[in-house]
Protein backbone atom coordinates (compact mmCIF):
# COMPACT_ATOMS: atom_id res chain seq x y z
CA UNK A 1 0.00 0.00 0.00
CA UNK A 2 2.49 2.82 1.07
CA UNK A 3 4.98 0.96 -0.87
CA UNK A 4 2.81 1.30 -4.28
CA UNK A 5 2.26 4.78 -3.46
CA UNK A 6 6.17 5.29 -3.15
CA UNK A 7 6.45 3.33 -6.72
CA UNK A 8 4.01 6.30 -8.08
CA UNK A 9 6.19 9.33 -6.49
CA UNK A 10 9.15 7.13 -7.92
CA UNK A 11 7.47 6.77 -11.21
CA UNK A 12 6.62 10.54 -11.66
CA UNK A 13 10.09 11.57 -10.59
CA UNK A 14 11.61 9.57 -13.71
CA UNK A 15 8.88 10.82 -16.14
CA UNK A 16 9.65 14.32 -15.26
CA UNK A 17 13.33 13.76 -15.55
CA UNK A 18 13.25 12.19 -19.18
CA UNK A 19 10.76 14.69 -20.12
CA UNK A 20 14.05 17.23 -19.08
CA UNK A 21 16.53 14.63 -20.57
CA UNK A 22 17.60 14.10 -17.37
CA UNK A 23 18.52 10.83 -16.12
CA UNK A 24 16.37 9.59 -13.29
CA UNK A 25 19.60 7.74 -11.31
CA UNK A 26 20.46 10.95 -10.62
CA UNK A 27 17.29 11.70 -8.33
CA UNK A 28 16.79 10.21 -4.98
CA UNK A 29 13.45 10.06 -3.24
CA UNK A 30 13.56 10.62 0.40
CA UNK A 31 10.50 9.31 2.33
CA UNK A 32 9.36 11.73 4.55
CA UNK A 33 8.32 9.54 7.37
CA UNK A 34 8.14 12.28 10.13
CA UNK A 35 4.85 11.74 12.81
CA UNK A 36 4.63 8.38 10.70
CA UNK A 37 5.06 4.97 13.02
CA UNK A 38 8.44 2.44 12.44
CA UNK A 39 5.86 0.23 10.93
CA UNK A 40 5.57 2.51 7.95
CA UNK A 41 9.05 2.86 7.51
CA UNK A 42 9.86 -1.01 7.68
CA UNK A 43 7.40 -1.67 5.15
CA UNK A 44 9.35 0.58 2.59
CA UNK A 45 12.70 -0.80 4.25
CA UNK A 46 11.89 -4.24 3.03
CA UNK A 47 11.12 -3.38 -0.41
CA UNK A 48 14.93 -1.89 -0.68
CA UNK A 49 14.17 1.75 -0.46
CA UNK A 50 16.73 3.07 2.10
CA UNK A 51 16.27 7.12 2.21
CA UNK A 52 14.19 8.46 4.77
CA UNK A 53 13.79 12.15 6.21
CA UNK A 54 13.04 13.05 9.62
CA UNK A 55 12.59 16.95 11.32
CA UNK A 56 12.48 16.06 14.99
CA UNK A 57 15.81 15.14 16.59
CA UNK A 58 13.94 12.62 19.61
CA UNK A 59 11.54 10.83 16.93
CA UNK A 60 14.71 10.54 14.44
CA UNK A 61 16.95 9.04 17.16
CA UNK A 62 14.26 6.64 18.70
CA UNK A 63 13.60 5.20 14.94
CA UNK A 64 17.58 4.89 14.31
CA UNK A 65 17.36 2.71 17.37
CA UNK A 66 14.27 0.78 16.70
CA UNK A 67 14.96 -0.13 12.90
CA UNK A 68 15.53 -3.41 11.88
CA UNK A 69 17.05 -2.51 8.21
CA UNK A 70 19.50 -0.27 7.37
CA UNK A 71 18.77 2.77 5.97
CA UNK A 72 19.81 6.55 5.91
CA UNK A 73 18.14 8.75 7.70
CA UNK A 74 18.46 12.18 6.54
CA UNK A 75 17.99 15.40 8.94
CA UNK A 76 15.70 18.06 7.32
CA UNK A 77 14.19 19.98 10.19
CA UNK A 78 15.47 23.29 11.40
CA UNK A 79 18.14 21.99 14.38
CA UNK A 80 19.02 23.31 17.76
CA UNK A 81 22.53 23.20 18.85
CA UNK A 82 21.51 21.71 21.58
CA UNK A 83 19.79 18.90 20.14
CA UNK A 84 23.44 17.95 17.91
CA UNK A 85 24.76 15.69 19.70
CA UNK A 86 21.19 13.46 19.67
CA UNK A 87 21.32 12.69 16.10
CA UNK A 88 24.66 13.13 15.21
CA UNK A 89 25.79 9.28 15.05
CA UNK A 90 22.55 8.70 13.22
CA UNK A 91 22.32 10.60 10.46
CA UNK A 92 23.80 10.28 7.07
CA UNK A 93 22.93 14.11 5.90
CA UNK A 94 21.69 17.07 7.18
CA UNK A 95 19.99 19.33 5.10
CA UNK A 96 19.41 22.52 7.28
CA UNK A 97 22.50 23.98 8.34
CA UNK A 98 22.12 27.96 7.84
CA UNK A 99 24.32 29.19 10.75
CA UNK A 100 28.75 28.83 11.35
CA UNK A 101 27.74 28.46 14.94
CA UNK A 102 25.67 25.42 14.10
CA UNK A 103 28.18 24.24 11.76
CA UNK A 104 30.97 24.68 14.55
CA UNK A 105 28.51 22.71 16.98
CA UNK A 106 28.44 19.75 14.40
CA UNK A 107 32.37 20.21 13.81
CA UNK A 108 32.79 19.58 17.72
CA UNK A 109 30.29 16.89 17.69
CA UNK A 110 31.71 14.92 14.80
CA UNK A 111 34.90 15.60 15.99
CA UNK A 112 34.18 13.87 19.26
CA UNK A 113 32.46 10.88 17.85
CA UNK A 114 35.13 10.36 14.93
CA UNK A 115 32.71 11.16 11.90
CA UNK A 116 33.09 13.54 8.93
CA UNK A 117 29.40 15.20 8.60
CA UNK A 118 27.90 15.48 5.35
CA UNK A 119 25.89 18.56 5.41
CA UNK A 120 23.62 20.93 3.08
CA UNK A 121 23.20 24.56 3.13
CA UNK A 122 19.57 25.67 3.79
CA UNK A 123 18.82 28.50 1.40
CA UNK A 124 15.69 30.63 2.16
CA UNK A 125 15.01 31.10 -1.69
CA UNK A 126 11.77 32.84 -1.85
CA UNK A 127 12.55 35.58 0.90
CA UNK A 128 9.70 34.42 3.35
CA UNK A 129 9.98 35.68 7.44
CA UNK A 130 8.60 32.53 8.47
CA UNK A 131 11.38 29.81 7.15
CA UNK A 132 14.65 29.05 8.09
CA UNK A 133 17.72 29.41 5.97
CA UNK A 134 19.56 32.03 4.70
CA UNK A 135 19.63 34.54 2.39
CA UNK A 136 20.68 33.59 -1.01
CA UNK A 137 23.43 36.59 -1.99
CA UNK A 138 25.15 35.36 1.82
CA UNK A 139 25.24 31.86 0.83
CA UNK A 140 28.83 31.85 -0.44
CA UNK A 141 30.14 33.64 2.28
CA UNK A 142 28.62 31.16 4.93
CA UNK A 143 29.80 27.94 2.42
CA UNK A 144 33.75 29.53 2.70
CA UNK A 145 33.51 29.94 6.23
CA UNK A 146 32.54 26.76 7.33
CA UNK A 147 34.59 25.16 4.33
CA UNK A 148 37.76 24.80 6.41
CA UNK A 149 35.97 22.54 9.08
CA UNK A 150 37.61 19.21 9.18
CA UNK A 151 34.74 16.89 10.38
CA UNK A 152 31.73 18.73 8.22
CA UNK A 153 31.71 18.56 4.36
CA UNK A 154 29.58 20.36 2.62
CA UNK A 155 27.57 18.66 0.27
CA UNK A 156 25.08 21.43 -1.59
CA UNK A 157 22.12 23.28 -0.85
CA UNK A 158 18.64 22.77 0.23
CA UNK A 159 15.06 24.71 0.16
CA UNK A 160 11.85 24.40 1.27
CA UNK A 161 9.86 26.67 -1.27
CA UNK A 162 6.90 27.91 -0.62
CA UNK A 163 3.84 26.16 0.34
CA UNK A 164 1.56 26.22 -3.16
CA UNK A 165 -0.97 24.33 -4.67
CA UNK A 166 0.13 23.99 -8.09
CA UNK A 167 3.96 23.37 -8.02
CA UNK A 168 4.46 25.28 -11.65
CA UNK A 169 4.28 28.52 -9.73
CA UNK A 170 7.75 27.49 -7.77
CA UNK A 171 9.71 26.90 -11.02
CA UNK A 172 11.51 30.62 -10.71
CA UNK A 173 12.65 29.47 -7.36
CA UNK A 174 14.31 26.57 -7.87
CA UNK A 175 15.54 27.44 -11.17
CA UNK A 176 17.42 30.36 -8.84
CA UNK A 177 18.33 27.80 -6.44
CA UNK A 178 20.34 25.64 -9.30
CA UNK A 179 21.63 28.45 -10.60
CA UNK A 180 23.06 29.41 -7.01
CA UNK A 181 24.37 25.83 -6.93
CA UNK A 182 26.06 26.07 -10.12
CA UNK A 183 27.76 29.41 -9.31
CA UNK A 184 28.98 28.51 -5.94
CA UNK A 185 30.60 24.82 -7.68
CA UNK A 186 32.24 27.33 -10.43
CA UNK A 187 34.14 28.82 -7.59
CA UNK A 188 35.40 24.82 -6.62
CA UNK A 189 36.21 26.02 -3.03
CA UNK A 190 38.33 23.72 -1.44
CA UNK A 191 36.61 20.37 0.93
CA UNK A 192 33.61 22.13 -0.70
CA UNK A 193 30.92 19.50 -3.07
CA UNK A 194 28.31 21.45 -4.85
CA UNK A 195 26.69 17.96 -5.79
CA UNK A 196 23.66 17.82 -4.18
CA UNK A 197 20.22 20.17 -4.67
CA UNK A 198 17.63 19.08 -2.13
CA UNK A 199 14.16 20.58 -3.38
CA UNK A 200 11.00 19.77 -3.76
CA UNK A 201 8.25 18.53 -1.71
CA UNK A 202 4.33 16.57 -2.29
CA UNK A 203 3.43 19.72 -4.24
CA UNK A 204 6.02 20.44 -6.06
CA UNK A 205 8.59 17.86 -7.01
CA UNK A 206 7.81 17.34 -10.41
CA UNK A 207 8.71 20.93 -11.02
CA UNK A 208 12.10 20.81 -8.80
CA UNK A 209 12.94 17.48 -10.98
CA UNK A 210 12.82 19.56 -13.89
CA UNK A 211 14.93 22.39 -12.57
CA UNK A 212 17.80 20.30 -11.53
CA UNK A 213 16.67 18.92 -7.80
CA UNK A 214 18.80 15.97 -7.54
CA UNK A 215 17.09 14.93 -3.59
CA UNK A 216 13.13 15.40 -3.83
CA UNK A 217 11.65 15.08 0.38
CA UNK A 218 8.34 13.45 -0.47
CA UNK A 219 6.40 13.23 2.51
CA UNK A 220 2.17 13.58 2.25
CA UNK A 221 2.28 12.22 -1.11
CA UNK A 222 3.44 8.65 0.12
CA UNK A 223 2.34 8.17 4.03
CA UNK A 224 -0.59 10.32 3.44
CA UNK A 225 -1.58 13.31 5.31
CA UNK A 226 0.26 13.81 9.01
CA UNK A 227 -1.88 14.28 12.08
CA UNK A 228 -0.52 16.28 14.74
CA UNK A 229 -1.22 15.50 17.70
CA UNK A 230 -0.74 18.70 20.43
C1 LIG B 1 7.54 17.72 6.06
C2 LIG B 1 8.64 18.10 5.15
C3 LIG B 1 8.72 17.59 3.84
C4 LIG B 1 7.64 16.71 3.22
O1 LIG B 1 6.51 17.47 2.95
P1 LIG B 1 5.24 16.86 2.13
O2 LIG B 1 4.53 18.07 1.67
O3 LIG B 1 4.47 16.04 3.11
O4 LIG B 1 5.78 16.05 1.02
C5 LIG B 1 9.82 17.92 3.08
N1 LIG B 1 10.80 18.73 3.55
C6 LIG B 1 10.75 19.25 4.79
C7 LIG B 1 11.86 20.12 5.27
C8 LIG B 1 9.67 18.97 5.63
O5 LIG B 1 9.63 19.51 6.86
Amino acid sequence: MIYDRYMAVRKAIDEAAKEVGRDPAEITLIAVSKTKPLSDMEELAEHGVMDFGENYPQELRQKALELTHPVRLHAIGHLQTNKVRMILPHTSLIHSVDSLHLAETIEKEAARIGKVQDILIEVNAAGEETKFGLAPENTEELVRSIAPLQHVRIKGLMTIAPFVENGEENRPVFSDMHELLLDIKSKNIDNVDMEILSMGMTHDFRTAVQEGATMVRVGTAIFGERIYHQ
